[in-house]
């Protein structure tokens, strides 16, 4: 399973017996958390974010702008799936949104306000 942990040797161990890695993306030895783990602080970071997030859809959406922008990924859009298509106007050429894959350090960056080359407020966007 992929994600991110907090990286608290008792909330890896309350997750997976031994903490070796198997069924989560972190492994526990002698008390160090090694994968994909983030700080209680970086975990309250992204939890303002999507808050905000949440927070900023909900105001569109009240306010009546709920624009058809569908992700799109390698030039596919998720269109295909969704049973909406003869109602909300999108039609092929319109603006689509890009999801950034980053790594794990550039993510935890990206919350620090600090854009994978260095920029600031890369999640304020
Ligand atoms: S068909 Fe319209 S509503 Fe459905 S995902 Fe595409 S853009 Fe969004």
């Amino acid at each position: 399973m992929n994600g991110i942990l907090l990286g608290e040797s008792d909330s890896i161990l309350g997750m997976e017996k031994g903490g070796e890695g198997i069924f989560i993306p972190v492994s526990v030895s002698n008390g160090v958390c090694r994968g994909d783990v983030i700080s209680l602080e970086q975990m309250k970071k992204l939890k303002a974010c999507v808050d905000n997030i949440l927070k900023e859809t909900g105001r569109a959406l009240l306010n009546g702008e709920i624009a058809a922008c569908p992700v799109n990924q390698s030039g596919k859009t998720v269109c295909g799936y969704c049973d909406y298509g003869m109602v909300c106007g999108f039609e092929s050429g319109m603006e689509t949104r890009r999801i950034i894959d980053l790594k794990h350090g550039e993510a935890l960056e990206a919350l620090d306000g600090k854009g994978a080359d260095g920029s600031e407020n890369a999640m304020d966007s």
